[in-house]
């Protein structure tokens, strides 16, 4: 492939982040913050926060342990680190503009 010295070459537009880079941004981008951003309020002690899940009705069933850099939820089987959050509220509001989200996310 030529260089058009424009666009980027497109093997880059389709390649998957390396495990490494996903690592790297898993260490980097703090849950709390992602949650935050998404408009959902956390309360309680430094380490574990909980706040309302947005996949499922459980108001304070959302738990963000700010030390393991993770969320979990007690009425749905939501957890994980940065890169599943994201993940999982891209695919939802991708789905919901869809119509195709059978999950009634907010
Ligand atoms: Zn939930």
């Amino acid at each position: 492939m030529t260089d058009s010295g424009y666009w980027p070459d497109r093997r880059s537009l389709v390649s998957r982040p390396s495990k490494a880079e996903l690592d790297r941004l898993a260490a980097e981008i703090a849950v709390e913050r992602l949650v935050e951003e998404r408009g959902i309020a956390l309360s309680g002690e430094d380490t574990v926060k909980v706040g309302a899940c947005p996949w499922c009705d459980t108001v304070a069933g959302l738990t963000v342990d700010r030390e393991a850099n993770t969320f979990s939820c007690s009425g749905c089987d939501a957890g994980g680190g940065p890169v599943e959050w994201v993940l999982a509220i891209e695919a939802c509001r991708l789905l919901t503009r869809s119509s195709f989200c059978v999950r009634g996310c907010r």
